[in-house]
């Protein structure tokens, strides 16, 4: 029977445990959720009176507050959850800020529900979850289908319930209540300095590359710009409707144009189609992978022709594709470094609304780049040391820090 993805992630930590001879007590603890817990959101919608399942998995908290998204999901379950928690702690870990690691979740199809609803929603959630949440304890932000709204909500919603301003509480949140200035490009924008800096370490320079991106959303949308305006050749793009290519390369922005008119990705422009699963495999030097989990697995990797894969979804790549990438050489920059842009400018708000003074976009990119840039060299230290892939090495420095925490703690 297969892993499930919780399975999956502890599998992950245990090895680098393993291999860094850490004690099987706190490793044990490491291993297992800090504190799940599990609500019934009663809510009354336009489709009537629902019920809906809802929860919140703090996973470890040793290296600070517990931190990360809410999805509202038909698919959301404690599992998938748990896993999301615990990829967090890791993620937070490999860049060094001083948050821990947890995640949210409803079983909720939002398609199904109107605005109004969901807003709902989103309070029954912040009313519910309040006692476990706040700046200094768990601090939640957007994820899969719910948006800078959707905080906007909890956050009103959790105020009353405290009876105080709390803006830091969550992130992702409009500017106008606290965001930061370039959250929105953060993850694609630190996924490119994370690129850019392992072809200058590896290859001496940024030469130009030939990049497929699979995903047009925040993360892949965005990348794709960044890429083509540093010079690199954007060859093929896809969303959920499939996707197009063409060898010459193009400019990113005609397709994104179009997607946003409601038209077909290459209506108009001279590309050739392509089905999401062709995408994937077309030769090209980077392969940047920014739509959903499980998209390069046993049965594809073994045809995938990109050199690079770069991680900016959550998951893309199973345990299983990992082992065929590295028995042909194909380098993977894992998720928990190349997606880590989005925590780490979630980590500056709130640092900002902490401090009540909030800085310009230019501070925020400057700042985001000294983190990427010194983890990814961290991360390379640990790779040499121990001959690992990247993920590998994110693994053994983000769990070496969380285990130190946890000891000097005390926690056994
Ligand atoms: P999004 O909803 O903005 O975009 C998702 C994109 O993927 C859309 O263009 C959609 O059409 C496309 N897509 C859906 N199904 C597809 C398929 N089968 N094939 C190809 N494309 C498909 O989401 P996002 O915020 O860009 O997140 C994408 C991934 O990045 C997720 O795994 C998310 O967890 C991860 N991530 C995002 C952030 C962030 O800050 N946005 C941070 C860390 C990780």
């Amino acid at each position: 029977m297969k892993n499930t993805p919780f399975e999956n992630i502890q599998k992950r930590i245990d090895s680098a445990a393993q291999i860094l001879k850490l004690d099987s007590h706190i490793t044990k603890l490491l291993l297992t959720p800090e504190n799940i817990v599990e609500k019934t959101l009663e809510v009354e919608t336009s489709k009537g009176k629902k019920s809906f399942p809802a929860y919140r998995v703090q996973f470890n908290n040793a290296r600070g507050p517990y931190k990360g998204g809410i999805r509202f999901h038909h698919e959301a379950d404690l599992d998938e959850v748990s896993a999301l928690a615990a990829g967090m702690a890791i993620k937070c870990s490999v860049v060094g800020i001083p948050l821990g690691g947890a995640k949210g979740g409803v079983t909720i199809n939002p398609k199904e529900y109107t605005e109004a609803d969901l807003e709902q929603v989103s309070r029954a959630f912040a009313r519910e979850m309040a006692p476990y949440l706040g700046v200094d304890k768990d601090i939640p932000a957007p994820d899969v289908y719910t948006n800078g709204q959707t905080m906007a909500w909890m956050l009103d919603e959790y105020e009353k319930v405290i009876g105080k301003n709390e803006p830091g509480m969550i992130t992702g949140k409009p500017i106008v209540l606290g965001g930061s200035l370039g959250r929105d490009t953060a993850t694609a924008q630190g996924g490119v300095y994370v690129l850019h800096t392992y072809l200058e370490k590896v290859e001496g320079g940024v030469k130009p590359k030939k990049i497929v991106i699979q995903g047009l959303g925040n993360a892949g949308g965005v990348a794709a710009e960044i890429l083509h305006k540093a010079g690199h050749s954007i060859i093929g793009v896809s969303d959920s409707t499939g996707g197009v290519w063409s060898d010459a390369g193009f400019d990113p922005a005609l397709v994104m144009k179009n997607k946003e008119e409601g038209k077909k990705l290459g209506e108009g422009l001279k590309l050739n189609s392509v089905t999401n699963e062709e995408l994937l495999l077309l030769p090209c030097d980077v392969l940047v992978v920014a739509a959903l989990d499980n998209q390069l697995r046993e049965d594809n990797a073994g045809q995938v022709k990109a050199k690079i894969v770069l991680e900016l979804a959550n998951g893309p790549t199973t345990p299983e594709a990992d082992k065929i990438f590295e028995s042909k050489g194909i380098v993977v920059i894992p998720d928990v470094l190349a997606n880590a842009g989005g925590v780490t400018v979630s980590y500056f708000e709130w640092v900002q609304n902490r401090q009540q003074y909030y800085w310009s976009l230019t501070e925020v990119q400057e700042k985001l780049k000294v983190i990427m840039v010194d983890s990814l060299h961290e991360v390379m230290n640990y790779q040499k040391k121990y001959m690992s892939s990247l993920r590998g090495a994110a693994y053994l420095l983000a769990v070496h820090r969380l285990y130190e925490a946890m000891r000097l703690r005390g926690r056994k």
